[in-house]
């Protein structure tokens, strides 16, 4: 882009209006989840019979037959007809980012020359993609290139434009998963069987625990012309180069301000959009940094709540173009401001309405309270290395650590109140507690008042921190598919539920009260899982010295940390809650370091061009505008008076060829960097050297980019700089 190009494109994007949105004439009540097959359509334009029948299979796992998925098939025909759909897509999640669909029309021929409309149970239950370009991380060679999706009734059909969307996993014909659904479903599974069990202590009428999610979304807006005019931004969603601007987020005054018309026009369409799909929108706002922004829905069971967080992504890109935005999921992408996260609210309730993380109003309820706190942490505790593993990503690293962002370990922050009931408890003996039966029971529990969330209390800097009635997993990216963090962690929590319940039953073998067998094992495991507490701060340097001696995992390096999905400890986990086999956490391994490897490459390319091609040129072309300035000052002045009127232009002079000759020779050290990791067979030490050798190099090298846009002449810069990327909206 020339330099004239670059104000064109900057003043357009200045003087952009706001694009008018129709809100429909409904209420959001009233318009709410409009193009969902959810309950009330399936009462609708199901029979009662097989509208019950899908109930039971929603609610309670009851398996499928086809005459059902037939009858189903046609009520939803009929509704996606009315509403214009002319085609199915099987719709999931496959190892890479983002959804995935692969389109069929309804029609087919009535064998008499003609066409009909059609769709079976068995369409709607399964189908078989080409598999062959979905990575499977060596679980299916590509001459057995056969997977398949199937329905997930537990997350309602819907339909956008003409097609009707159905949820699906994605499995290969062996019997592996090859998408995040699958393992989803076993992970809230498992804990909602090892929760409902524990449950049963306090409350027998527990039939069922759900696991909640309620995810917070962070993004920026660019307006897409200046978007365009960055190749790193459309190459790799990020910067790569740029110099702060004088101005980034240290007035706060973003934070604090009136959402920008233009990106207020852009919510409105996108929560309009959202809430027609049922995707429960809230809390909408301006983030800290410069053209940062959130979206909030209500929490919601948590395999629902992952597919409408992939919907809601899929919804941003395309809405955002149509306002003349881009929307950067990215997790960093700009260096010196904050970067986005997908903060996880989680957590666990039963079918009778108990919030089984939140204080109750009976000693009864704060035991239960007490009791699922401490398991959670404990799990914690135990997988805190495995916790970090599901979050990390090429992506994600340049966040985490980064000041803003919680750091590269897992720790609970639990706010004073509760840090001091758990001490209260730890420190008291048996003998100190009366247990007389449920209803009279004496637990030397202090008061725990109903509401614990306390504003004031919170730590930002923690990467998974108690916040009132649920725990806050904020480690996990902005891009990431939720699933990851979930499928670890309720399989983490569902693991030592289990162990918990093994001990406490243990105890009442031997005699002993329930209540107290309950009390003695949280007891011991306050104790145990003490290191995971922390409530201090997450960023400073102390922590992560402190961290390391009490065990936790420090790793930064992201493809050294992938590492712990395979330590016997997770293996075994995994295999004991039966979501994952070795062989599958294997080949989810390779994906991850192979995606790794990619992400980084294709920065590194772009990053050497843009080099080669943008930077380098104009640097050298206003340092000949120098030489040549200096050269007419010698043909004017006598040489006396010389050394002082060119001091300056010669001093810029070497600096810019210092910094053009650092940049030339390291992006060829890069290349070759590059050329040697390339080389490596395995996916994982091939990552390992794509992220000590070609990594730092492009922020080694970016240094000195951005110190030539601070020296080279406005005009001449042919990137939009950051100070007109973020303050255009
Ligand atoms: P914050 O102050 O962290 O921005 P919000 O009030 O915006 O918090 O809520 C963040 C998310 O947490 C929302 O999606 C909300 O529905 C969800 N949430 C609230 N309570 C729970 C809970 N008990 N379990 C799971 N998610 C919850
Ligand atoms: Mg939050």
């Amino acid at each position: 882009m020339s330099s004239a190009l670059r104000f064109q494109v900057v003043g357009e994007a200045f003087k952009k209006r706001p694009i008018e949105v129709e809100a429909p004439s409904e209420r959001p009540s009233k318009f709410f989840a409009k193009y969902v097959f959810n309950r009330q359509k399936m009462q609708q334009y199901l029979p009662p019979k097989v509208y019950n029948k899908m109930v039971d299979v929603i609610d309670h796992g009851a398996t499928l037959d086809l005459a059902t998925a037939d009858a189903v098939a046609a009520g939803m025909k009929q509704w996606a007809m009315q509403l214009g759909a002319t085609h199915i897509t099987h719709w999931f999640q496959p190892l890479t980012e983002g959804t995935a669909e692969k389109h069929d029309g309804f029609v087919e021929h009535d064998g008499q020359g003609g066409m009909v409309e059609e769709f079976s149970g068995k369409q709607l239950v399964q189908q078989e993609p080409d598999a062959s370009s979905f990575p499977s991380g060596g679980i299916r060679s590509t001459f057995e290139a056969r997977g398949y999706s199937a329905w997930d009734p537990a997350s309602p059909v819907f339909v956008i434009g003409d097609t009707m969307m159905i949820p699906t996993v994605f499995i290969a014909y062996t019997g592996e998963a090859l998408d995040f659904k699958a393992p989803l479903k076993k992970a809230l599974h498992a804990v909602d069987k090892a929760a409902t069990d524990v449950a049963r202590y306090f409350y027998p009428e527990v039939t069922k625990v759900i696991s909640n999610l309620g995810w917070e979304q962070e993004y920026f807006l660019v307006d897409e012309g200046l978007y365009a005019a960055r190749p790193d931004l459309l190459m790799t969603g990020r910067t790569l180069m740029g110099h702060d601007s004088a101005k980034n987020q240290q007035m706060d005054d973003h934070y604090f301000g009136s959402i920008p018309e233009r990106v207020a026009a852009f919510m409105k369409d996108l929560e309009i959009q959202a809430l027609e799909l049922g995707i429960p929108c809230k809390t909408r706002h301006n983030e800290v940094a410069p053209n940062q922004f959130e979206l909030a829905p209500i929490f919601e069971e948590t395999n629902l709540a992952v597919d409408h967080n992939m919907l809601l992504m899929m919804l941003m890109k395309k809405v955002a173009r149509k306002h003349g935005f881009r929307v950067l999921l990215h997790e960093k992408p700009f260096a010196g401001i904050n970067g986005s996260g997908k903060h996880n609210n989680w957590s666990l309730a039963t079918d009778t309405g108990v919030l089984l993380h939140a204080p109750g109003k009976t000693q009864l309820d704060n035991l239960r309270f007490i009791t699922f706190i401490v398991e959670t942490l404990m799990a914690v505790w135990k997988y805190n290395g495995l916790l970090k593993a599901s979050i990390v990503s090429a992506t994600n690293a340049h966040r985490l650590g980064a000041n803003e962002a919680p750091p590269a370990i897992i720790s609970s922050f639990l706010g004073k109140q509760l840090s001091d009931v758990l001490e209260h408890l730890e420190q008291t003996t048996d003998d100190e507690i009366s247990l007389t039966g449920k209803q009279e029971m004496q637990l030397d529990i202090p008061q725990i008042p109903e509401l614990l969330i306390d504003n004031t209390d919170r730590n930002r800097t923690s990467p998974f921190a108690f916040t009132g009635n649920r725990f806050e997993f904020r480690a996990v990216g902005s891009e990431a598919n939720c699933a990851s963090a979930m499928i670890a962690l309720n399989a983490a929590v569902a693991d030592q539920l289990i162990d918990f319940k093994a001990r406490v039953d243990a105890l009442i073998a031997e005699g002993m009260d329930t209540m107290k067998a309950i009390l003695k094992v949280v007891r011991e495991d306050i104790k145990t899982c003490k290191p995971i507490h922390f409530e201090g701060n997450g960023y400073s340097e102390e922590w992560k010295k402190e961290a390391a001696r009490r065990g936790l995992d420090v790793e930064a390096s992201v493809p050294l940390v992938i590492d712990r999905y395979l330590d016997d400890a997770s293996v075994e986990m995994f295999a004991r809650t039966h979501i994952f086999t070795r062989s599958e956490i294997i080949a989810r391994n390779e994906i991850k370091w192979d995606t790794y490897t990619k992400k980084i490459q294709i920065e590194a390319r772009i990053f050497g061009d843009m080099c080669m091609n943008h930077i380098i040129p104009v640097a050298t072309r206003y340092q000949s505008v120098l030489i040549e300035n200096v050269h007419h000052l010698q043909q004017i002045f006598p040489s006396t008076e010389l050394d002082d009127l060119t001091r300056n232009n010669l001093a810029l002079i070497k600096e810019i060829s210092e910094h053009t000759n650092f940049i030339t020779s390291h992006v060829t050290a890069l290349i070759d960097a590059r050329r040697v990791a390339n080389r490596i067979e395995s996916d994982r030490e091939k990552a390992i050297a794509y992220h000590d050798t070609v990594a730092p190099l492009i922020e080694e090298i970016r240094y000195h980019v951005d110190k030539l846009e601070l020296i080279v002449d406005d005009e001449l810069w042919p990137l939009p700089k950051y100070r007109e990327i973020l303050f255009i909206r």
